[in-house]
C-alpha cells in the first residue's frame, strides 16, 4: 500500500548541544497560569481548574525570523516554558508525572488577540487566533537528566531592549507535575507531546522589525525578530 499524497514531514525540535531531535506528536497549551497575566485578561485568577488549547506541532518555529500572520493587526506575544514528554498515559497521577518529562525549552505562544477575542465573544473556538502557521517559535529542548525540573527561576521578555515580560516559574498558578496530571485525565499524553506552560502577566502587539528575546532562567533563552 502507498500513501495517496505526500507523507507530511515529522515535526520536531532539536535538542540542545546534541545532533538529536525530540519528535513532536500534540501540542497543548495551558490558559490563564499566571494570576497577574488573568487579571490583565480580565479574569478572576482564582485556582479554577486549568484550560487547554492545541496548536498544531508543525506550527512550530526554530531559529527563524517570526513572520507577521495575515488576517489580524494585533498579534500578541506570551513567553511561556515549554514541557517536553517522552512517555504518557492516562489518569497520571501528580507524584508520577515529572517521570514523564523527558526535557524543557522556551517558547512563543504567539496569538492574534483580535481574532481570538472575536471568538471568545461569539463563543467559537480559538484556533484562527492561536493556531496558525509559525505561531510557536521554540528553543532547542534540554534535556531534563541535564538542567532538573525548573521549578522556579525568571521568565523574562524583552522587546528591542525593553523588558516587558518578567514573571517568576513560582508564579504558575498549576504547576508543571499537576498540568501534566490534569491533562492526562482528559487525553491519553503521548512521548512527543509538548506542553506550553502559560504565560506572566505583560503580554502586548507586536510590529514587523521588533527584536523578542525571551529568557526562562536555567532552561534557555530565545531570539526572533518579526518580519
Ligand atoms: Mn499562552
Amino acid at each position: 500500500m502507498a500513501y495517496v499524497v505526500t507523507v507530511p514531514d515529522q515535526p520536531a525540535l532539536p535538542v540542545e548541544g546534541s545532533g538529536d531531535l525530540f519528535p513532536v506528536h500534540r501540542i497543548y497549551c495551558v490558559g490563564r497560569n499566571y494570576a497577574a497575566h488573568a487579571i490583565e485578561m480580565g479574569h478572576d485568577p482564582d485556582r479554577e481548574p486549568p484550560f487547554f488549547f492545541q496548536k498544531n506541532p508543525d506550527n512550530l518555529l526554530v531559529g527563524a525570523p517570526f513572520p507577521y500572520p495575515p488576517a489580524s493587526q494585533d498579534v500578541h506575544f506570551e513567553l511561556e516554558m515549554i514541557v517536553a514528554l517522552s512517555s504518557g498515559g492516562t489518569d497520571i497521577p501528580v507524584e508520577k508525572a515529572l517521570d514523564c518529562v523527558y526535557g524543557y525549552g522556551v517558547g512563543l505562544d504567539m496569538t492574534r488577540r483580535d481574532l481570538q477575542g472575536e471568538a471568545k465573544k461569539m463563543g467559537r473556538p480559538w484556533e484562527i487566533g492561536k493556531a496558525f502557521e509559525h505561531s510557536a517559535p521554540a528553543t532547542p529542548l534540554k534535556p531534563a537528566s541535564v538542567i532538573g525540573h525548573p521549578a522556579s527561576g525568571r521568565v523574562q521578555l524583552t522587546v528591542n531592549g525593553e523588558i516587558r515580560q518578567d514573571g517568576d516559574l513560582d508564579q504558575m498558578i498549576w504547576k508543571v507535575p499537576e498540568m501534566i496530571s490534569y491533562l492526562s485525565g482528559l487525553f491519553t499524553l503521548c512521548p512527543g507531546d509538548l506542553i506550553f506552560s502559560g504565560t506572566p502577566a505583560g503580554v502586548g502587539a507586536l510590529s514587523k522589525g521588533d527584536v523578542l528575546k525571551g529568557i526562562v532562567e536555567g532552561v534557555g533563552e530565545l531570539e526572533t525578530t518579526v518580519v
